[in-house]
């Protein structure tokens, strides 16, 4: 089994029979540190040990509101003794509730409920197909999406062409066609891609995967002109941006736009599994049974009831509790002593990000796969107690619970300072 850091357990007679029986009965595709977690509370986890950590990564973004949050444990505790699951021939009333706050606190689309961000996506290019059909160029049916090379849209066959880092697709050829990748941070690049068979252009407002890849000020702007303009969808992908994550409920409005759909993933359920497709009417009424005659998109489990009582809580928590401030203060103060750092350590070449949604770039000069550099420095922050992540070969990734407060904040950057400082040796 391929781990990823040399980190031991240190009571091997607790830990090491989970991950036995793990390497026996699990598929193996995603290498794991040799840690079993058992608890989380706020923005610390503990695992088989009673070890604790300093959670500064929140599960790839998911837990916003970290672990266990009294309102979502009241929430889907309420919600679990009364109604799990009807499907989707009848109406309930927390999906309804999460997608009215969809509604409201982003550009008032129509919510289509599903369980991860690629399958958000999916929904999101299939409807693109449809209106492409429904307004067709010289040509006929449009059909052609155009993403960015370093975007990450999701591993399905639908999002794998979408996603512009090739090894994700190796070995699964032949792919749907009908993708365009193009340099990020380039509207350019995106007109110059346009023909009569175009429908869309699907961008993350800050690459993720790609490495914490803030745009330029112009870029959404112009990528929204140019959609106006050509009569293309501007799908924006939420999926690590949305639920407050960059101090904005969904990344676009750092921009001042509206996309025409967006989705999201990750933070939406606070740690339970959703996907988001959100459309705006026009494009919605392509999904509309009744319009349409028939159903044209579902999912039996999408908008399960547990999972939208926390994704309406997560955005009536964000609210009350004023965490997208709290997450714009909070996320200025780590990047100040980052940067800080950066001026005594050459070997940091950048920081980057928006609110908690941080990345350190490292200059790595030696060894050419992510479990080198940046992965010593992850495996270190591991075995001193402290849970980041590593990207892009390079890239150190910060993206706590959004409250997370300044003293824990303080306590795991003391860390990952003097890890970056030790590793790099620069
Ligand atoms: N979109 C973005 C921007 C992502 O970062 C990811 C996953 O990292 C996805 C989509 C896919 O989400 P999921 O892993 O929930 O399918």
């Amino acid at each position: 089994m391929l781990n990823l850091c040399p980190v031991k357990p240190t009571n091997p007679t607790r830990t090491e029979p989970i991950i036995d029986r793990h390497d026996q009965f699990m598929s193996l595709n995603y290498p794991r540190y040799p840690i079993a977690i058992t608890r989380g509370e706020g923005c610390r986890l503990y695992d088989t040990e009673d070890r604790e950590y300093i959670d500064l990564f929140a599960g790839f973004g998911a837990s916003v509101l970290g672990h266990c949050h009294p309102d979502l444990l009241q929430a889907v505790h309420e919600q679990s003794t009364q109604l799990w699951h009807v499907g989707n021939l009848l109406h309930t009333e927390p999906q309804t509730r999460a997608a009215e706050a969809i509604a409201r606190y982003g550009f008032g689309g129509r919510s289509f409920f599903s369980h991860s961000g690629a399958d958000a996506n999916e929904a999101a290019i299939k409807l693109a197909r449809l209106y492409g059909r429904q307004y067709p160029g010289p040509r006929g049916p449009r059909h052609k999406v155009i993403s960015m090379s370093g975007s990450f849209h999701g591993r399905s066959f639908g999002t794998m062409p979408a996603t512009g880092e090739p090894k994700v697709r190796e070995g699964f050829e032949p792919l749907p066609a009908g993708f365009v990748n193009v340099p990020y941070d380039d509207a350019d690049a995106v007109e110059d891609a346009i023909d009569d068979e175009v429908v869309a252009v699907l961008v993350e407002p800050i690459q993720g995967e790609g490495g914490i890849r803030v745009p330029g000020p112009s870029y959404l702007p112009d990528l929204r002109k140019l959609c106006d303009r050509r009569d293309l969808l501007l799908i924006c992908d939420e999926v690590w941006t949305g639920a407050g994550r960059t101090g904005r409920f969904f990344g676009y409005q750092h921009w001042d736009i509206e996309p025409d759909m967006m989705t999201l993933g990750k933070g939406v359920g606070g740690g339970l599994p959703v996907g988001v497709m959100s459309a705006r009417d026009n494009v919605a009424a392509l999904y509309d049974a009744r319009q349409q005659g028939g159903v044209k998109h579902a999912t039996t489990l999408g908008g399960n009831c547990l999972a939208m009582a926390a994704a309406a809580t997560v955005f009536e928590v964000i609210d009350r509790d004023r965490l997208l401030s709290h997450a714009v203060r909070l996320g200025d103060h780590a990047v100040h002593r980052l940067q800080q750092l950066a001026d005594r350590i050459p070997a940091i070449k950048e920081i980057r990000g928006k609110a908690l949604f941080i990345g350190v770039d490292l200059d790595i000069r030696s060894g050419d796969t992510w479990f080198d550099q940046v992965g010593d420095v992850v495996g270190k922050c591991l075995e001193r107690g402290v849970m980041v992540n590593g990207t892009q070969q390079s890239v150190l990734r910060l993206a706590p619970p959004l409250v997370i407060d300044e003293e824990l904040l303080d306590a795991g950057l003391d860390v990952i300072e003097d890890v970056i400082a030790g590793v790099t040796g620069r």
